[in-house]
């Protein structure tokens, strides 16, 4: 599959040939420096239960909500199915 970024080929802000990969996520103009991000919004959160049935939760480590309860999950990166974008998530948070 060809990245999404791959059919932008002049930066949006002043339109120099010169928009490069900046990351997975994004491109950036080598003349103005501007730095356009495509982001997939999918989430997903996983409800995990031990065998008295009690429910994983996490606690979250920075703000918005900093210090409450949270659901482990997050959002899917390019090019990721649900089922791995879950996956990822819970080992990142969960370890
Ligand atoms: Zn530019």
């Amino acid at each position: 599959m060809e990245h999404p970024l791959a059919q932008f080929l002049y930066c949006p802000k002043c339109g120099s040939s010169h928009f490069e990969s900046h990351n997975e996520k994004s491109k950036k103009c080598e003349a103005c420096g501007f730095v356009y991000y495509f982001n997939p919004s999918a989430a997903t959160v996983a409800l995990i239960f031990d065998e008295e049935k009690g429910l994983l939760v996490c606690r979250r480590g920075k703000n918005p909500a900093k210090g409450t309860l949270d659901l482990p999950g997050g959002f899917i990166d390019i090019a990721e199915t649900g089922e791995e974008g879950v996956a990822r998530e819970v080992l990142e948070e969960t370890g």
